[in-house]
């Protein structure tokens, strides 16, 4: 990580609400933590049972983790999107995580929401999709491929890579949550 990225990081931290539920100065309704990582209930659910899962070390994004904080988050998103499916019934699991304001991060610390998700629900918008040439595609996939850099690199990014400093608002209205019966076996 650069030395700019570093000041970002550290000034960021300061006001970070994550931080804030980690070391237990605001409460959160938790659900699974060890050493490295925290998951908890979002305050403005999609459907009963959205997680939350967070390292508990300060970084923005996805990119600024080290790679083994990553793997072990990595291995708790996928335990815990087990155990929503168990435990909510739900018919499918949306993983989402946001980089960036642009990509419509609010809180300047890194997570994965596990979202609980029922046929039809309508529960999240569907993506805008574009058709794309397949030469067009090829050609993108080569270049891409070409300009990778080894894993474990620094990662340059973009000075546009804000994420919002307001504090984050319900956006939908709140509506009733409640865990939906378990499957029958
Ligand atoms: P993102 O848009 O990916 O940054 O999502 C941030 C999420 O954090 C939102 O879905 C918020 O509802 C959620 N959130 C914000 N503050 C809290 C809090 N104190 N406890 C639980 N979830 C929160
Ligand atoms: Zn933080």
């Amino acid at each position: 990580m650069t030395q700019t990225q570093q000041d970002v990081l550290k000034a960021s931290k300061e006001q970070c609400i994550f931080c804030k539920i980690v070391s237990g100065d605001i409460p959160s309704a938790t659900i699974y933590e060890d050493d490295k990582v925290i998951a908890f209930l979002d305050i403005n659910p999609v459907n009963a049972g959205h997680a939350l899962v967070v390292p508990k070390e300060h970084y923005i994004v996805l990119p600024q983790l080290p790679d083994d904080l990553a793997m072990h988050l990595m291995k708790i998103v996928k335990y815990l999107s087990g155990a929503i499916f168990e435990m909510t019934g739900a018919h499918g699991i949306n993983v989402y995580q946001n980089n960036g304001a642009a990509a419509g991060q609010e809180v300047p610390h890194v997570h994965f929401h596990v979202i609980p998700r029922r046929q039809g629900d309508q529960a999240i918008g569907e993506w805008k999709r574009n058709k794309i040439d397949p030469e067009q595609l090829k050609q993108i996939a080569s270049e891409m491929g070409k300009n990778l850099k080894p894993i474990g690199s620094t990662v340059k990014l973009s000075s546009n890579t804000a994420v919002s400093k307001k504090k984050p608002k319900a956006k939908r209205k709140a509506k009733p949550v409640k865990l939906t019966k378990k499957r029958s076996a």
